[in-house]
């Protein structure tokens, strides 16, 4: 792999689209992403300053600003790798101090006027995606795509019309603080709060957030069913995730790609897919075609376009030629069997090049984006599954973290040092960890205890 670990591509300049924000103007939403401040009490928010950049600092403690607002004392947080994209300043319309984080949960501490489902003292999860709840697609159950909740005009401008907005992930999001924090302002908090009953732990509620269902909604947009074989490309969080539900749905065989060995351990000891380590095995079609002489019936992307391969899409990036590269999802298209069914759930930005469509066309290949997954769509039905013991999102929970050393836990989760995978991270309302989760580890300290599953 090609080390782009300083490289911030011109391709997407958030100031530049910050610029043309402010002269087309925001988009009209139906609430606000400047919340009022509780007098006098501070917090401990994770805030973006630059590329690699990220700092643990006071701000205010948001206040109920709209009637339909809840505040949420945060009891569990963490890094999604779809942060890291921020922190590699590579989505468009980050500002200095935005608050970072669209996974998170808590206990209820103030309801809005209008609030009637959750009330103070209730343990809920936020979805990721700040949802209206009224709208034509909030209806329809499509939460991620409400049409209310994103102030982005550049996005608009974009991709003809933009997706919900998201807590902590930029004004290209719709510039809403995020989970990363003491406290959150929940907009919308009867749409976008989920009840967690006693009997669920912090440790597994959490990833109702995101990762929970955006894997399954992965796996639903490549149709994979009893039978099916299925390539993943990308054995984070999501990938290894979606492997799971695969097996869940007994697919005929998972196969797991990428380069981290304990990672792909995790996927085959665990899990029970097989693995191929593209760093040892360079021809991954090929290895996935001695693996099914017809190609796999269905393929997921779950890797991301900062990751390069060749020199060609490096270059591209690096002087602005594209804004993502097409390498994973052209594997893809040649891997899949005729008539299968890709889904793309990394999280592509923009434009890319040499876009295989050749094949896409002629072996009647489905590509479908996922979108951001609609999570209200399907998280009842998935707390059922973690509530029941069929589903234990634990298995990728390599490490506990605190607050306090946020940024120290970017630059290591970034750098997929010391086994981190997915983590659990504390604030001074969480409780202690649940049994057989991890224990609390220091960065600072050096004291990083290894995980038991990772
Ligand atoms: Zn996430
Ligand atoms: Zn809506």
């Amino acid at each position: 792999m090609v080390d782009k670990s300083n490289f911030t591509p011109p391709g997407i300049t958030t100031t530049a689209a910050n610029q043309a924000q402010k002269a087309m103007g925001d988009r009209p939403t139906t609430t606000t992403n400047e919340p009022n401040f509780r007098d006098g009490e501070s917090q401990l928010t994770l805030q973006w300053y630059g590329n690699k950049d990220v700092r643990v600092k006071e701000s205010g403690v948001p206040a109920i600003t709209e009637p339909t607002d809840v505040i949420v004392k945060v009891t569990g947080t963490t890094v999604c790798g779809s942060d890291l994209h921020l922190y590699h300043k590579e989505i468009m319309q980050l500002q200095r101090g935005d608050i970072l984080g669209h996974e998170w949960m808590g206990i209820v501490d103030e309801v809005g006027s209008a609030i009637t489902n959750v009330k103070k003292g209730d343990r809920v999860v936020a979805s990721f995606q700040i949802a209206c709840g009224t709208c034509k697609f909030c209806k329809e159950g499509l939460s991620s795509m409400c049409d209310k909740t994103n102030s982005s005009s550049v996005q608009e401008k974009l991709y003809g019309k933009p997706f919900a907005g998201l807590f902590g992930y930029s004004h290209f999001a719709g510039g809403f603080a995020g989970g990363q924090a003491e406290w959150v302002r929940c907009p919308y908090g009867d749409t976008n709060l989920l009840k967690i009953p006693d009997s669920v732990p912090d440790e597994k509620a959490l990833y109702l957030s995101d990762i929970i269902p955006t894997s399954y909604h992965s796996t639903v947009c490549a149709d994979v069913k009893e039978g099916k074989s299925v390539a993943i490309w990308g054995a984070g969080p999501i990938g290894l995730l979606a492997a799971k539900w695969c097996k869940l749905a007994k697919a005929s065989r998972v196969i797991v790609i990428d380069n981290v060995p304990e990672r792909l351990a995790l996927a085959r000891d665990t899990i029970g897919t097989d693995v191929i380590n593209f760093d040892e095995e360079k021809d991954v079609v090929s290895a996935i075609y001695k693996l099914e002489p017809d190609g796999v019936d269905c393929g997921i992307d779950a890797a991301a376009f900062r990751y390069t391969k060749g020199i060609l899409h490096t270059v591209q990036r690096a002087v602005g030629l594209e804004t993502d590269s097409s390498e994973i999802v052209n594997e893809a298209l040649r891997a899949v069997r005729k008539f299968g069914t890709i889904s793309l759930v990394a999280d592509y930005a923009a434009l890319t090049n040499q876009f295989l469509i050749g094949a896409l066309m002629e072996k009647g290949i489905t590509l479908r984006g996922t979108g951001q997954a609609p999570v209200q769509k399907y998280w009842h039905e998935l707390l059922e599954k973690i509530e029941s013991g069929e589903f234990d999102p634990t298995i990728i929970l390599s490490h506990r973290f605190s607050i306090e050393e946020f940024s120290e836990l970017y630059e290591a989760f970034d750098k997929k040092e010391m086994g981190i995978m997915k983590t659990f991270v504390q604030t001074k309302f969480s409780g202690p960890p649940a049994p057989g989760t991890p224990p609390l580890s220091s960065l600072r300290a050096k004291d990083v205890k290894p995980s038991a599953v990772v």
